[in-house]
């Protein structure tokens, strides 16, 4: 047995816009994560500015950059046979 492949589909995505940066602070304090987040950016760049920022200043050690661009879903028309 093999694992099944994803059944293909004639559903495309497509990037509908600009890729997001952002980092959250997940540095557990008592039990819970700090979840303090960073502006959201264009460009990655700024996020480590950012981290360091936040870890000098509460001393948390523990974060996570996000990316996110938003797509859309939509259905090929079917392949006319050949
Ligand atoms: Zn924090």
């Amino acid at each position: 047995m093999t694992t099944p492949a994803p059944v293909p589909t004639r559903k495309e995505i497509q990037i509908t816009g600009i890729r997001k940066h952002v980092a959250e602070c997940v540095t557990e304090i008592d039990g819970t994560e700090c979840g303090a987040h960073s502006n959201v950016w264009d460009t990655a760049m700024y996020l480590d500015v950012w981290i360091r920022a936040h870890a000098d200043e509460y001393e948390h050690k523990k974060f996570v950059k996000r990316t996110e661009e938003p797509v859309n879903v939509y259905t090929k028309p079917a392949k006319r046979p050949q």
